[in-house]
């Protein structure tokens, strides 16, 4: 009842309506459901009891990953519950989009310490189809706060014009984008010079590039040929000193 008096939505996005967070706000007592967090805790307990000493044991002597994964914020698309990696096999990082932004200080120093101090030995960009701010970067409106970050997609689109402008299912179209926004990201990766010079002294990460179907459950590998992304793009962004 909250979420839909206090967001209107736009393109399948919600945004907070001012007029509706301040009715909200005059009855808070009734917006306040205590109910709703303690479900967090009684789940929480069930999940502690299930596993036993060695497992805390082993989680708290710390975590040595071997996977990064960059994924969209969706909330249907949990890492870990759809590669059936346990907690301390992956690190990860989620924001609208999977974007990995040169200027974005929070993915960025992801990518700084899963590579330097956590030495992960590959590197995931996973997006997905029906991706709500690819969608939202194909409609001809103004998002407010959201313009920045879905310029990003934007230019995506823009280095394939030709190819998108050819898709008149728009579906299909926003689908594709999907695709070559991840592939986009994951180029993105291998442009910094963690990876890049990580890579050149130790052979890892490798930086792959996977797109997951809501309709099938499955991750789709969409075949990045890493070796030859780092080459080509070491014309101009080469960071290794060399
Ligand atoms: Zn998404």
């Amino acid at each position: 009842m909250l979420r839909t008096s206090l967001f209107t939505r736009v393109n399948g996005l919600s945004y907070k309506s001012p007029i509706n967070v301040m009715k909200a706000r005059s009855c808070s007592s009734a917006s306040h459901n205590p109910l709703k967090i303690n479900r967090i805790f009684e789940n929480n307990k069930a999940w502690a009891k299930e596993k036993d000493v060695d497992f805390f044991k082993k989680l708290s002597a710390g975590q040595n990953p071997e996977y990064l994964w960059i994924g969209c914020s969706d909330s249907r698309i949990p890492a870990e519950q759809i590669t059936g990696l346990q907690a301390g096999e992956v690190f990860v990082h989620r924001n609208i989009a999977n974007l990995v932004c040169n200027t974005d200080l929070n993915v960025q120093s992801v990518i700084n310490f899963g590579v330097k101090a956590l030495k992960v030995k590959h590197i995931v960009v996973c997006g997905h189809y029906a991706c709500g701010g690819i969608k939202a970067a194909l409609a001809p409106q103004d998002m407010g706060i959201l313009n920045p970050w879905l310029r990003n997609i934007r230019d995506v689109y823009r280095l394939h014009e030709k190819e998108l402008d050819s898709i008149s299912d728009e579906g299909q179209k926003s689908d594709r984008l999907s695709e070559l926004n991840v592939i986009e990201q994951a180029r993105n990766v291998i442009k910094t010079a963690v990876v890049q010079q990580c890579y050149e002294e130790n052979g890892y990460p490798r930086v792959h590039a996977l797109i997951f179907d809501f309709k099938t459950g499955l991750l789709k590998d969409l075949e990045l040929d890493f070796e030859a992304i780092l080459k080509n793009i070491k014309k101009i962004y080469n960071l290794t000193g060399q």
